[in-house]
């Protein structure tokens, strides 16, 4: 069911020409993000999120050479690894909330999730993720804005979750994760970002293997670089609007 359109903003899939021109853009935003910080660009990883896009196109960016995607919700999620099981190297993120309930088929299906904000959790990926398969990588996902409605652990929990996910062997603590509140300005996110990224660095100091800062989506994806970001998490100006 391709829609094949590109004028209309909703349409699931867009032509080739469209995705390749938003990557294009995308990438290109990274690039000059990157030497404005004077970073380089390798440091910066691009997560696709694909949540609420069908698989092809997935697909399409695949073509293109893009091989880590992000999913939020678990049912989609999970069909949509198992309809690209083909394309075998691809490497899936799970970012949404997670329920206790779900955790097994993050666990059995995602190759990361960036949203730990409970030790239960910790426990609970930790039995469940198979032998079989390499640790999963975790990111603990922090609160920056310190608002009790949102996901995320405060700054000050982030030390004993480190260490729960650090002592699970099916686990690979591999960093911090947020989401800014949209409604902050350039200059509170700044603020914001900066003590995250200190978190980060003095993380990474304790725990070699945290080396990957999650920050970044399509609108502030140049503050975030500028703030040390190692991997920005792209939807919108890569798929389009979504519905
Ligand atoms: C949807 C989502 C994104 C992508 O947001 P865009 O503004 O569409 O780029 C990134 N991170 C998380 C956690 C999301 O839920």
């Amino acid at each position: 069911m391709l829609a094949n359109n590109t004028t209309n903003p909703l349409a699931q899939v867009l032509t080739p020409e469209a995705y390749a021109a938003a990557l294009h853009k995308v990438t290109q935003q990274i690039s000059q993000a990157a030497a404005a910080a004077q970073r380089d660009v390798n440091t910066i990883a691009l997560l696709a999120v694909s949540k609420t896009k069908p698989a092809a196109a997935i697909a399409q960016l695949y073509t293109l050479g893009v091989r880590s995607f992000g999913e939020n919700y678990v049912q989609e999620g999970v069909a949509k690894i198992a309809e690209l099981s083909h394309l075998s190297d691809i490497e899936w993120h799970f970012i949404g909330p997670l329920q206790a309930n779900k955790s097994k088929d993050v666990a059995e299906n995602f190759d990361w999730i960036h949203s730990i904000d409970r030790e239960k959790l910790v426990q609970r990926l930790n039995n469940q993720r198979p032998s079989t398969m390499p640790p999963l990588n975790c990111l603990i996902q922090v609160n920056i804005d310190d608002e009790s409605s949102k996901a995320g652990v405060a700054l000050s929990a982030v030390a004993p979750l480190a260490a729960a996910i650090n002592a699970a062997p099916q686990l690979c603590l591999r960093g911090l994760m947020a989401i800014p509140d949209p409604n902050r300005n350039a200059a509170e996110k700044s603020l914001s970002y900066q003590r995250l990224a200190q978190a980060c660095q003095q993380l990474q100091a304790q725990y070699p293997s945290a080396d990957t800062l999650s920050l970044g989506m399509s609108d502030d994806l140049a503050l975030a670089v500028a703030h040390g970001s190692t991997m920005v998490r792209i939807g919108t100006a890569l798929f389009g609007k979504r519905a």
